[in-house]
């Protein structure tokens, strides 16, 4: 079952309320090894996402997708602005010419958006950072849409995995983003970042089962 652009709105739409709804414990975390500002600076990107939406609701699906991230770049600050935004404008590109997402292109959009935020956050795994939720989430999607379930069910599995990786982020030090400067008194703290990738993998799961 491929994932058509009116899929592909309501996991926008879907991620800006998750957004929305937890954006005070996303910041009270970032508050606990960070800045403090996670949510509030996710929540002011989704709600500039949302005002755009209606200007290329009738453009193609890599155009949209594009759009959310030109509008997270420049629209929140901080770390996660530039990461979040450019992994979602190099994820557009793998959908370019595409009206509709296979499985395996949805794979191949998430395994761009990793790459990315890999290059640009000179990050990997084991940091504590958002990559220890995408990166076991694109493992475990991949494995379920290659023994054969469906979108949903991949995201499902997915989410499960994005979510061991947020409690994964609670034993390890942060080597990467502010929470760095704590070193070992970041153990015990989950990362927000894995956590709001974690609602960005929900937000696809609810997506792909309407
Ligand atoms: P800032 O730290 O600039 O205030 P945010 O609070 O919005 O930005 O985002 C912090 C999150 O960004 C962290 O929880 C972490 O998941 C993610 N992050 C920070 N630096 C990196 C990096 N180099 N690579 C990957 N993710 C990172
Ligand atoms: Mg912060
Ligand atoms: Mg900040």
């Amino acid at each position: 079952m491929a994932a058509t652009k009116a899929d592909v709105l309501r996991f926008i739409d879907e991620f800006d309320k998750r957004i929305e709804e937890h954006h005070q414990a996303l910041t009270d975390l970032d508050q606990a090894i960070g800045d403090g500002d996670h949510g509030i600076n996710m929540n002011r990107g989704m709600k500039a996402v949302m005002e755009k939406i209606p200007s290329v609701q009738d453009k193609t699906i890599a155009d949209i997708v594009k759009t959310v991230g030109m509008t997270l770049m420049s629209k929140v600050g901080g770390a996660s602005g530039p990461l979040y935004g450019m992994a979602f404008v190099k994820a557009s590109a793998k959908a370019k010419g595409k009206e509709e997402l296979s499985p395996e292109d949805i794979s191949e959009m998430i395994g761009a958006a990793i790459a990315s935020i890999e290059k640009a956050g000179k990050s990997t795994t084991g940091e504590k950072t958002m990559l220890d939720a995408i990166c076991p989430a694109k493992e475990a999607y991949d494995k379920a849409i290659a023994d054969g379930k469906s979108v949903a069910d991949a995201f499902a599995d997915a989410e499960d995995a994005a979510w061991k990786g947020v409690e994964y982020t609670k034993g390890i030090i942060a080597t990467k983003g502010r929470a760095r400067y704590l070193g070992e008194r970041s153990i015990g703290h989950q990362d927000p970042g894995a956590t709001s990738i974690s609602y960005l993998i929900q937000s696809a799961r609810v997506a792909a089962e309407a």
